[in-house]
């Protein structure tokens, strides 16, 4: 086993991926250590994933005591740790009804496949459209590649599903012009993640809103990225007190397991009824016991408040970077997702400081070649910002130098 180098994964991988130079072999907390031995700053949590750091002592509890007791039924039973996530998340939220699934992609084309049932049993078969936006990511599933708003995830893999109009973000003006009886959902992001960290205007979102409850389309919000804490509330939703018809979560739900739920409210939910959908896996006791204790710790108070003054600490360093080394038009997105956007002069070079970041000391993300991302564990104490952020100014002196 210890004979696995990077470039095995060259030798063995299919090559849709490329990475980067170093293999982790080890996480605390907001630390990751290779197996050299050296040690990195990580506030890329794993794409928004890792929302309480590494190895958190509570989750890998939770892990090792249901691992002793019962891994996986399917679905011809349920079992109690789905039940009490289930329990939990409708309690927290808008939402009537739960569906399980392994993964945001997964939990996604639940959301579209509910929208289109919900929509045939109830208006008939030509209410099927679905509206989406411009530079969205819902998953890479076909389903979700489509509905997604970025075709270089489309090209090659023709003939694509049906139905999905793609639109401006934000345009309310496009919105209403496009909308119509047809409709049966509209899907968006609160704050884009993939598609370069754009958080949806208030009134663009009231908008959505407004549309769906006028046209009898379901409102689906992918909060697959913007949940479970990230913004500072639960879901991002409530930050602009509105309740949408299906949520989608995975990513931060399992804090590093892999799960995703669809949420639904109850007259949504009745469209998928016996057999309609399903999924060996989704719902399996070992990993909602993970997922219900990351959400006993992300929905504490403390936690949410503490997301949004870190934020502040966040923005305070990147501008004091910028101001030293101009290199950020803007510093943007909400809570823990913080995308710091390129300038002019560095478009297209988002990769290019997360290889410096890396040579620091320092894990980063890009979303897109012109934003450098960053979504750090939740519990990110202000010592390692700090840390982070002086890596992160030597990484951008590198690459300005
Ligand atoms: C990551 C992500 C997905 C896809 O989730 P997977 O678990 O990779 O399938 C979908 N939507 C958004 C907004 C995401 O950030």
């Amino acid at each position: 086993m210890t004979n696995v180098s990077r470039e095995t994964f060259d030798e063995v991988m299919v090559p849709n991926y490329s990475p980067l130079k170093i293999i982790p072999v080890k996480g605390e907390g907001c630390k990751l250590w290779d197996k050299d031995g050296t040690e990195y700053i990580d506030f890329a949590g794993g794409i928004a994933v890792n929302a309480l750091g590494h190895c958190h002592p509570e989750l890998v509890a939770a892990l090792k005591e249901q691992g002793e007791k019962l891994w996986h039924l399917s679905n011809v039973f349920t079992n109690e740790p789905a039940l009490e996530l289930a329990q939990k998340l409708v309690d927290g939220t808008f939402a009537d009804r739960v569906f399980f699934a392994n993964s945001g992609g997964e939990a996604n084309e639940a959301a579209f496949k509910l929208a289109r049932k919900y929509a045939s049993e109830n208006f008939g078969p030509e209410k099927n459209e679905i509206i989406s936006f411009k530079q969205s990511f819902h998953g890479r599933t076909l389903f979700t590649v489509s509905v997604g708003g970025q075709p270089k995830y489309t090209q090659g893999f023709e003939p694509l599903p049906q139905g999905i109009t793609h639109l401006e973000y934000n345009n309310i003006e496009m919105l209403e012009n496009a909308v119509s009886e047809n409709t049966c959902a509209i899907v968006l992001e609160p704050v884009q993640g993939e598609g370069g960290i754009i958080p949806a205007d208030k009134a663009f979102v009231e908008k959505v809103r407004e549309l769906c409850d006028k046209y009898d389309a379901v409102m689906i919000l992918d909060e697959i990225q913007t949940g479970m804490g990230r913004t500072g509330e639960l879901f991002a939703y409530m930050l602009h007190g509105i309740e949408p018809d299906v949520l989608t979560s995975a990513k931060a739900l399992g804090g590093g397991f892999p799960i995703g739920a669809m949420l639904a409210k109850q007259k949504f939910a009745d469209a998928l009824k016996i057999g309609t959908h399903g999924s060996t896996y989704g719902g399996n006791p070992l990993g909602c016991a993970v997922a219900s204790k990351a959400f006993d710790i992300i929905s504490n108070p403390a936690v949410l408040t503490g997301v949004k003054e870190k934020r502040v600490l966040f923005e305070t360093k990147l501008q004091m970077i910028n101001e030293k080394y101009e290199v950020f038009d803007e510093v943007r997105g909400e809570g823990l997702l913080v995308g710091a956007a390129l300038n002019e002069k560095y478009l297209g070079r988002a990769r290019d400081f997360m290889v410096a970041a890396l040579e620091q000391n320092l894990m980063i993300l890009m979303a897109g070649p012109n934003v450098v991302r960053m979504a750090p564990s939740l519990l990110v104490s202000e010592a390692e910002i700090e840390q982070g952020m002086a890596a992160l100014e030597k990484a951008v002196a590198k690459v300005v130098a």
